[in-house]
């Protein structure tokens, strides 16, 4: 029988309701969340390290970062077949990236969690962390890169979402789909994630920050942030990467005072395309160095600027992290 740690960080999964306040709150250790799951005896030992107990809104990239590291320890031991990371789902996803970014072993690691508490009559975490444990303990997940495992649905870490605030079938990976679906007997992969990129710096720069367009916008917000000195600048341009005259104005500002910007998108799929060359459109800003991200979201291409931040302050040097 194959070994697989289960590394336990908080959210929902491991919460109950406080009759005091009325609202969720952290209640559950990572040996009873462990425990709340009698079947996992049939699929693997489960050894369990219970990280921390927090929300996930109060998980850190540096954290991130700390879990990483330990996985990477852990999986030296040859007896260690995978890793399963509880999480809360708000962060979930960008958890699971900068795993999948950051990560030596090539070892499965399945990140899950639930959106029903343990005090809830449908709580989803048992089943979820069954269909994660039955991923990682499965030849065929060796090798995939980091999965987000939930609702029997499996995902690649680069590609999947949070799509829903409260419905179980939440996370989703828009315009790709799942790349594979774990059944009572069997887990099942139809394609694997190709566009996995590596990026292992020694530690990551903190202050790169995001920052989502709106109609309308004027520059208000990039001018305090080059006050502010950071060292790197997202945002989450309209479709296919075009802003409105004032964030072009902040944009060109911020590329003046040499901090790196990405350019990426608000829109729930697709990449960003210099296809238009009027006045903020991504085509009439390249000149100035913006850098393309793609199809991340503004939250992982966040976290992707942060770690080749930590390899390199050269502008052309970073476009390259961003072209697949
Ligand atoms: N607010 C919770 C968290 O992310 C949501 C969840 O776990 O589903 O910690």
């Amino acid at each position: 029988m194959k070994k697989i740690v289960a590394i336990t960080t908080g959210g929902t999964i491991a919460m109950k309701l406080d009759p005091c306040t009325g609202g969720l709150i952290p209640a559950v250790s990572g040996k009873d969340l462990l425990d709340a799951v009698p079947a996992l005896k049939d699929i693997a030992e489960i050894e369990v390290v219970e990280q921390s107990n927090i929300p996930s809104g109060h998980m850190t990239p540096a954290m991130m970062l700390d879990l990483s590291r330990k996985i990477d320890e852990l999986a030296k031991d040859d007896s260690i077949a995978g890793f399963v990371v509880t999480h809360g789902t708000d962060t979930l996803e960008e958890t699971a990236y900068l795993l999948d970014l950051t990560l030596h072993t090539e070892k499965p690691v399945c990140v899950t969690g639930a959106m029903r508490g343990a005090s809830d009559t449908s709580w989803d975490g048992p089943g979820n962390i069954l269909a994660a444990v039955k991923t990682a303990a499965c030849d065929a997940a060796v090798g995939q890169g980091v999965l987000v495992v939930l609702n029997d649905t499996i995902h690649a870490a680069g590609e999947v979402t949070k799509t829903h605030s409260v419905n179980t079938a939440t996370f989703a990976s828009p315009w790709w789909g799942a790349v594979g679906h774990v059944y009572f007997d069997k887990v099942v992969f139809r394609r694997k994630p190709i566009a996995r990129q590596k990026i292992q710096p020694e530690k990551l720069v903190p202050d790169v920050y995001l920052l989502k367009c709106v109609a309308g916008m004027d520059d208000f917000l990039f001018r305090c942030l080059i006050e502010k000195k950071i060292k790197g600048l997202v945002v989450e341009a309209f479709g296919c990467g075009n802003v409105p005259p004032g964030v072009r104005a902040g944009i060109l500002a911020v590329r003046r005072a040499r901090i790196p910007v990405v350019l990426a998108t608000r829109v729930y799929g697709g990449r960003v395309v210099p296809c238009y060359s009027y006045t903020g459109s991504a085509g009439e800003m390249l000149s100035s160095g913006i850098i393309l991200a793609g199809e991340l979201n503004g939250q992982k291409a966040r976290l992707k600027l942060m770690l080749a931040l930590g390899l390199t302050d050269d502008n052309e040097k970073l476009k390259e992290y961003f072209k697949p």
